[in-house]
């Protein structure tokens, strides 16, 4: 296979030569089959769906798609596993088959950043640098916690729930899977997992990696397909627990569907992040984080900090200094390890994203865009912003998942925190002050789960993420992404 891509050379400014990443060694499956008692199995009714690169909008594999009896398979293996060896394991000997995953995604990391970048649409760089190694650091994490469960909750009898149903996004689709996974199995749970259509692939290694681990049968189910698949896991009634992330719509359909059931629950849904630069910022760093908040992964982040709020006497500063910074930006073939923005993940999600860059325009605020030559297949969106934003516009109050920053001026601290929290979402934030008092302050007004001072979108599994409102309800990650998975006497 070969990047059919050339590297682009941005407005006569930046020439870089390309360096792309080599396919030589990768093999890409056909056809991908569902992973179900520690065996991958074709579907019963035999279908199948594409999943495409995004870049040339060419197929890169077939992947199964899991109905109604395959759902029923992959929930009977994973209670059989959980009545059976998975319980009669020892805690150190679960952590040692958790570490055991960890460390072969480390040394398969290089295939699994590919394959990403592929099905994904994001630069090498970011699923290389971020993706693979937050998804190994995940397992190793969770290992540590496994015999140690009766330190993490003391005076309490911590026992795992059963069967959980995962559901997973596109945007991350690794290091998701690896989020919902690794603390499961750390519980002492079995798991069916699915990921999203569009970026089924690396979901399916990290079933090969499972295997290789010699994790016993049933004990991780991955199986594909599209919402319909994820409803049948979420309607079983041999679930325990459903963990869900994606958007808010579909999170608010399975809270209704669980309702009046006994399955525990946690959603990690959307969200309208604010990026906060006061006047006392180092106003260099603050714009090279509202570029990686928003433009990095074409703004297929949940946490991506959508709306930008400066201080007024720095507003013309910041903002020239963001344009500046903006026109330097690479946007290009996503396995070039010079390319800072590669393409958006699907046609659907492309199509979403002009409709929001057109109401931007028809409500009357200013855009401002990256002035490049994008490839001519594929779905490519360059970097947007917008001033002369209100906070009525849509493109300040919906969730646009792309990289399109609605940007608002304030005065007062006050004003910037009643700003902030004017939206249904509350999932993440940036304070960028030179201040720490402010910082604090601001941590403690602002109704998000995550705050980012002086920094933004840096991840670690020891800490716990999750929102408010409408982005949801528990938490992953730390020891607060444990308690989720137990059931704590
Ligand atoms: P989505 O809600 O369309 O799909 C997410 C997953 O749910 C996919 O696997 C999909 O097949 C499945 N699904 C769809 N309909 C379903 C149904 N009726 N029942 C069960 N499963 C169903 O979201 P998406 O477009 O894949 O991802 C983007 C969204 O995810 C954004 O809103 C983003 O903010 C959110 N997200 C949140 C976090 C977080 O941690 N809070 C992280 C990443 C993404």
């Amino acid at each position: 296979m070969s990047s059919k891509i050339k590297s682009l050379k941005y407005n006569g400014k930046w020439d870089f030569s390309p360096s792309i990443e080599s396919l030589e060694n990768l093999s890409i499956q056909k056809e991908y089959q569902l992973f179900i008692n520690g065996k991958f199995q074709k579907p019963l009714a035999k279908k199948y769906f594409p999943s495409i690169n995004p870049t040339n909008e060419q197929q890169l594999s077939s992947i199964a798609k899991a109905e109604s009896d395959d759902v029923d398979l992959a929930v009977n293996s994973a209670r059989a596993a959980f009545n059976g060896q998975w319980s009669e394991i020892s805690a150190k000997e679960r952590a040692k088959y958790i570490y055991r995953i960890a460390r072969i995604i480390q040394e398969k990391s290089k295939e699994l950043a590919i394959v990403e970048t592929l099905d994904g649409g994001k630069p090498i760089r970011e699923s290389r640098d971020i993706d693979i190694p937050l998804a190994a650091a995940h397992f190793f994490y969770y290992a540590g916690w496994a015999d140690k469960l009766n330190y993490a909750f003391p005076n309490r009898t911590p026992k795992p729930l059963g069967v959980v149903g995962q559901i997973i996004p596109w945007n991350f689709p690794l290091m998701m899977a690896a989020w919902k996974i690794a603390p499961a199995l750390a519980t002492g749970n079995t798991v069916v997992l699915k990921p999203a259509e569009s970026t089924s692939i690396t979901a399916l290694l990290l079933a090969e990696i499972i295997k290789e681990a010699e994790l016993p049968p049933g004990v991780v189910n991955v199986i594909t397909g599209d919402g319909s698949t994820g409803n049948l896991i979420v309607n079983h009634p041999d679930v325990n627990k459903i963990a869900f992330t994606g958007s808010t719509d579909v999170g608010k359909s399975i809270m209704k569907s669980i309702s009046g059931t006994n399955k525990r629950s946690t959603m990690e849904l959307g969200g309208k992040a604010a990026n906060i630069i006061f006047e006392d910022a180092p106003l260099d760093q603050a714009v090279e984080g509202v570029i990686n908040g928003i433009y990095f992964n074409q703004g297929h982040v949940c946490c991506a900090g959508s709306r930008l709020f400066i201080q007024e006497s720095v507003y013309d500063v910041v903002i020239r200094k963001l344009k500046d910074r903006m026109q330097s930006l690479v946007v290009g073939n996503p396995l070039d390890k010079n390319t800072d923005i590669g393409a958006v993940n699907s046609k659907q999600q492309l199509a979403t994203i002009h409709k929001y860059i057109d109401i931007g325009v028809k409500e009357g605020a200013d855009i401002y865009q990256l002035n490049c030559e994008l490839p001519k297949s594929g779905y490519w969106c360059p970097p947007t912003l917008f001033t002369n934003v209100s906070q009525s516009h849509s493109i300040a109050k919906e969730e646009i998942f792309g990289p399109v920053l609605a940007i608002q001026t304030f005065r007062t601290t006050q004003e910037v925190i009643d700003k902030a929290n004017n939206t249904p979402y509350g999932l993440s934030a940036g304070v960028w002050t030179e201040k720490g008092s402010k910082a604090f302050n601001l941590a403690a007004k602002l109704k998000a789960g995550v705050i980012w001072a002086n920094t933004y979108n840096k991840f670690d599994p020891t800490s716990p993420f999750g929102g408010y409102k409408e982005s949801g309800h528990g938490r992953e990650g730390g020891l607060h992404g444990l308690s989720p998975y137990l059931n704590l006497e």
